[in-house]
């Protein structure tokens, strides 16, 4: 229940919009029980029971007085017009009033729905702020999949539980007090009876109830699993196929399939219980009522007539829906609160790369990036060892060394992509961790080996380098990355949407979007992560030529495969195992034949 009142927290914006809702719901039940009540002088016309009433007590706020009025003024209208004329009059006012009834529950759900639109659109706009803001390290651990269900079937299923709920929330309780006040008033006696019996059904209830809660948990954790293997094999399809796979895949699939069907199966048949199991409690409940109140209306007592007594099991069996909906709403708020702690976890996870309280802001590189005594791990094996490390404004300074010895590890350092426990990263001296990750961040651009685009017009997606550039600015940037040209022949220029993450375009076309992109946002620190390592010889060529150009006049650290990109290099630091085993220009790197000579051997034999 803990997670299902923050959800209501959401509903805080929209208090007017619930209270217009709770209004009109009150209308709503007023007009009901006028109409329901109605049966009582209908019933007393045609047994010719009718009391009659001339001389009221004056009209008040109490059930007396306005039965005594009325009964007065159904009088008055026998004995001028006669018992038919009295009998419309009745059916007339029913008719009005199940009219407005209608209308008010009409209007109470009208401003319903911008509540319960609203506080699932909030919800899931918190999570995707939540969920960008988030650290890399949070994303190894979650399967996207996982993130996708949460951010997709639990807000549904909150909408659909907890916001449907929430009209029988604002309406049922208050429906059953009204009536039951109006019961108490009819037959105080008989009413006693009723509610004794409540506490046993509330029981059996929650047990049901419990036990939804916890397989709902399990579907939406299944769910999850699902949605990581559609993701995998969408993205991994061309690879399903050239294997052969198919077949494989599929039986993976199915077996998540099923097990989610089951768990889905067992979850319906419980909810599916609950109605039948109300219903069948509120029979026993209807027939106890008709036994002890036939026994008082037999016995003669004169405390119950019968017509009153009609009337009383017109409005119990009024009672008995909303009852019911109150049941089924606690149901759907128990399932529905297994996806609301589902995205709680979400909300709740620590961001632990975050500005401390008095972070500096730092708008201007200026003179050096420094690595003191640096060790990191991503789990429990340190992946650099004791990296000492200074990158002077201007220098060129490649990383080289084996895959896995801790290159791109080195370069998310610098960006703060992870925060380093032993050791410190300093930009002109500051320590990293003091300075504003947004500042930080604006001083780097970063070009990957494989290029993140977006299913975007190629316009938008370079202008995320600088979303304040003009369109003459991002043009600048595209011919720099020797992008213009073939820009120009796409079907519709800058315009042209890429699909996405870029299929319709060539790995090189991608690279060099990327490649403006960075050269848009015109940042003094460049890091180029094997920017050109999966391109083919001449698409390589024309990247280099891009990366050149936005090399120029900038300090950049490169990761290179190839090391013919990287001669020029005013450092080369080779990595080995996470440690720095080397460092020196590459004509001292081949004088001194080591680790580097190595590499650069087994590359010209290749
Ligand atoms: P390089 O870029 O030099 O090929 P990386 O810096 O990517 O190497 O990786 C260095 C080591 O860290 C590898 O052994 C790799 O398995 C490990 N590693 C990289 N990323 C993660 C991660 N997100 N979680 C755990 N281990 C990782
Ligand atoms: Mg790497």
């Amino acid at each position: 229940m803990k997670d299902f009142f923050r959800i209501l927290k959401y509903v805080k914006p929209y208090l007017g919009y619930a209270g217009l809702n709770i209004f009109f719901n009150i209308l709503n039940i007023l007009f009901s029980l006028v109409s329901i009540t109605m049966i009582i002088p209908f019933l007393g016309l045609l047994f010719g029971t009718q009391e009659k009433v001339y001389n009221p007590q004056e009209l008040g706020f109490s059930a007396s007085a306005i039965k005594e009025n009325f009964y007065a003024l159904i009088t008055n209208i026998i004995d001028d017009k006669g018992k038919v004329e009295a009998l419309i009059f009745v059916c007339v006012l029913i008719l009005v009033m199940f009219f407005f009834r209608n209308l008010c529950r009409y209007l109470a759900l009208y401003f319903l729905s911008p509540i319960r639109n609203g506080v699932v659109c909030d919800l899931r706009n918190d999570l995707n702020k939540k969920i960008i803001s988030l650290p890399l390290s949070f994303f190894t651990e979650k399967r996207k999949g996982d993130i996708t269900s949460r951010m997709t079937t639990d807000l549904v299923e909150i909408e659909w539980s907890i916001m449907s709920s929430l009209e029988m929330f604002f309406k049922d309780p208050l429906n059953i007090i009204i009536f039951l006040i109006t019961l108490i008033i009819i037959s105080p006696k008989l009413t006693l009876f009723v509610v004794i019996l409540f506490p046993i059904t509330g029981f059996l209830i929650a047990i049901i109830g419990k036990s939804l809660k916890k397989s709902s948990e399990k579907g939406q954790s299944k769910m999850g699993d699902l949605l990581s293997i559609i993701d995998e094999n969408l993205s991994g399809l061309r690879i399903i196929k050239a294997f052969d796979a198919e077949e494989m895949i599929h039986k993976k699939f199915e077996k998540e399939s099923a097990d989610y069907r089951n768990i889905m199966t067992r979850l319906l048949r419980k909810k599916d219980l609950s109605s039948p199991m109300s219903e069948f409690l509120s029979t026993v409940v209807m027939i106890v009522v008709m036994w002890f109140g036939g026994k008082l209306v037999l016995s003669g007592s004169g405390t119950l007539s019968p017509e009153e007594f009609i009337g009383y099991i017109a409005i119990f069996s009024q009672l008995i829906p909303p009852a019911k909906s109150f049941t089924s709403a606690y149901y759907f708020i128990q399932k529905g609160s297994a996806s609301a702690a589902r995205i709680h976890e979400i909300l709740d996870a620590e961001n632990d790369i975050k500005d401390t309280e008095n972070a500096k802001t730092i708008s201007e590189f200026k003179s050096e990036i420094k690595m003191e005594n640096l060790t990191f791990s991503y789990e429990n094996i340190a992946v650099l060892k004791n990296i000492n490390l200074t990158i002077c404004k201007g220098e060129t300074v490649a990383l080289v060394g084996q895959s896995g010895s801790g290159k791109s590890t080195l370069a998310d350092l610098i960006s703060r992509f992870y925060d380093v426990k032993t050791g410190e990263v300093k930009i002109d001296g500051e320590n990293i961790k003091n300075l504003k990750i947004v500042d930080v961040r604006k001083l780097m651009g970063i070009v990957n080996q494989e290029s993140i685009l977006f299913n975007d017009s190629i316009y938008n997606n370079i202008l995320l380098g600088n979303p304040i550039a003009t369109m003459q600015e991002v043009e600048k940037a595209a011919k720099v990355a020797n992008a213009h040209d073939f820009i120009l022949k796409t079907e519709n220029g800058y315009d042209t949407n890429i699909g996405d993450s870029g299929v319709k375009l060539s790995g090189g076309q991608k690279q060099r979007l990327s490649i403006a992109r960075a050269i848009l946002k015109n940042p003094p620190i460049l890091i180029l992560d094997e920017a050109t390592s999966s391109l083919d010889t001449e698409s390589e060529k024309l990247v280099q030529d891009a990366l050149n150009n936005l090399m120029q006049s900038r300090t950049s650290i490169v990761i290179a495969h190839r090391l013919s990109t990287i001669q020029n290099a005013d450092k080369i630091i080779v990595l080995h195992e996470g440690k720095v085993v080397e460092y020196g220009t590459h004509n001292e790197l081949l004088v001194n034949n080591k680790h580097y000579k190595k590499l650069y051997d087994l590359q010209n034999f290749s």
